[in-house]
């Protein structure tokens, strides 16, 4: 999509010490296949303040016992990714970042709403003194749509085939996990076969 609107593009991959190294080279397989360039940042902030099951120990699945959110939840991770990527777009004189946040299948992640985005958008233009327009086309699709949408992409399914969505790390994917649940009913509502549970037959 992105390098569909715009005549250069490049992808950002961050390394915030996820407990699952496989979501980087996944990033980086479908950047190659789509002919992006990526950059790798690492940033390990997030993994010293712990306190999430993505990046520690503990049961994905669960939620936490104090605000109620999924366990997935890492606090400040969209706002520290989006100002990384504020902080990269401003030394290249760009001005248009896209994230595939979404608030749709809203798993209770209050950092992929579209309200923290608008204010991230108005928060780095002030900081900066730099015009970001902050793209999230997923933002009010269902997982359905989102498949449809891939599907109508040339390239896009066979990218996906290398995607990574199971929280517990695995190819094959667990299918059990919240996460490898949601994308199992996106690609059965869209009547799609899964690229990557196809892949991961053969
Ligand atoms: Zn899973």
């Amino acid at each position: 999509m992105a390098s569909k609107a715009f005549s250069k593009v490049e992808s950002l991959i961050i390394d915030y010490g996820q407990r699952h190294q496989v979501e980087i080279e996944a990033a980086k397989k479908i950047s190659t296949l789509a002919k992006v360039p990526y950059k790798i940042l690492s940033t390990k902030l997030l993994s010293k303040i712990g306190d999430s099951a993505l990046i520690g120990a503990g049961n994905v699945s669960s939620r936490n016992k104090k605000t109620g959110l999924p366990a997935s939840f890492v606090p400040g991770r969209n706002i520290l990714f989006l100002t990384i990527a504020g902080a990269i777009a401003y030394r290249e004189d760009i001005h248009n970042i896209i994230m595939g946040v979404c608030q749709t299948d809203y798993s209770g992640y209050p950092d992929c709403r579209a309200a923290t985005i608008s204010a991230m958008q108005a928060t780095l233009s002030l900081g900066m003194d730099w015009e970001f327009e902050i793209f999230t086309p997923m933002m009010f699709l269902s997982k359905k749509e989102e498949v449809i949408l891939g599907n109508s992409f040339p390239g896009c399914m066979e990218a996906l085939a290398f995607s990574h969505t199971c929280y517990e790390g695995q190819f094959p994917p667990c299918g059990k996990c919240p996460a490898c649940k949601l994308r199992a009913k996106g690609f059965e509502e869209a009547g799609i076969p899964d690229p990557l549970i196809e892949r991961a037959k053969k």
